[in-house]
């Protein structure tokens, strides 16, 4: 089977990313509150920006928290604590009508390209849904916007009278770009796009995400488990471990010069297609699951399967720290 790199077309060129941020994420804290008192912390303390036409990538194990962060960032969750600025302003205390237009200029694609379309409805009426919501288009603007969205993202107008069930994964999740698209929003949280598709669709969704974001100059948070494939897609990626950015920097500092302990397990993990280098390449195990983000214990959330932990990281929480120009990791090594 071919793998992922190898089947990249497509290459990200950053040029066209200003100085403005699009996004600012400030201590954003997400918890939710069990019935049985407990409390899961999905989302711990977390801070980043997006700039105006860059792709972060996020990246960590299942249960990281990765997936609450980008529905709290679009505004489907309520934060706990700490603040989510779009273009300015907290998305949590906008008026009315400024979350009607934050709602138009954030969207979100989602992971299971099955589940996230409704099977009753045509892929006209699914597309067309936030043209509805908005009162944005007469009805023969309505279609000819419908068909201009599926020449978009790959489909054409045959599909628009469709149901989803007659479609293919990679397809259905094209529909659901164009559905993410039809209102011309600036921002798209990609939560796991990809994970539930085939590899050799994987290749296409992508390199069709990449060229939207060239062409109507996009900004993404794209949330993907696969480290190689967020590579080719994002300008900065971000660690995530149990709720918290362990490392963010620039993807080729960050693949090239990897510091956290978790990243460089990670990145140990993702085979080379040079088979003599991939002989001989050490992996480093990871030991044990992912602890329980339900009230966890103070310190580095690490610690449990960290070779390095020391007396200071069973008590302190390591806070993220500049190593290189726009690098910044947290762990007591440094
Ligand atoms: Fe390991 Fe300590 Fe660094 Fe956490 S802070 S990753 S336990 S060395």
């Amino acid at each position: 089977m071919p793998s992922n790199q190898s089947m990249m077309t497509e290459t990200r060129k950053i040029e066209g990313i200003g100085p403005q941020k699009i996004v600012e994420v400030q201590n954003l804290k997400k918890y939710f509150y069990l019935k049985n008192g407990a409390i899961l912390t999905a989302v711990d303390d977390l801070s980043f920006e997006i700039g105006c036409g860059e792709t972060l990538g996020l990246v960590g194990e299942s249960g990281c928290g990765k997936t609450t962060c980008g529905r709290t960032v679009i505004g489907l969750y309520q934060a706990t604590a700490g603040e989510v600025r779009f273009n300015g302003k907290n998305i949590f205390t906008l008026a009315k009508n400024e979350k009607q237009d934050f709602t138009k200029k954030a969207q979100i694609i989602f992971q299971d390209p099955y589940a996230s379309l409704d099977p009753r409805m045509t892929v006209a009426d699914i597309i067309s849904e936030g043209l509805d919501i908005h009162k944005m288009y007469s009805l023969k603007e309505r279609y000819e916007k419908v068909h201009e969205l599926l020449a978009l993202v790959g489909l054409n107008k045959e599909h628009a009278n469709r149901f989803p069930h007659e479609f293919s994964g990679g397809q259905r999740q094209r529909i659901g770009i164009a559905r993410a698209l039809a209102i011309e929003p600036q921002f798209i949280v990609c939560d796991e796009p990809i994970s539930a598709l085939d590899v050799s669709i994987q290749a296409q969704i992508i390199n069709l995400l990449i060229k939207l974001q060239r062409d109507l100059k996009l900004t993404y948070l794209f949330i993907a488990h696969d480290l190689s494939m967020v590579r080719h897609i994002s300008d900065r990626v971000g660690v995530m471990y149990l709720g918290s950015m362990v490392e963010i920097g620039q993807s080729d500092e960050l693949y090239n010069n990897p510091q956290h302990p978790y990243t460089k397990a990670l990145l140990s993990a993702i085979p080379i297609p040079d088979p003599e280098i991939e002989k001989n390449r050490k992996r480093i195990e990871l030991e044990g699951e992912v602890p329980s983000p339900i009230n966890p214990k103070p310190g580095c959330r690490f610690k449990g399967r960290c070779r390095y932990a020391k007396p200071l990281c069973e008590q302190e929480r390591p806070q993220l720290k500049q190593v290189t120009l726009d690098h910044f990791v947290a762990c007591h090594l440094y």
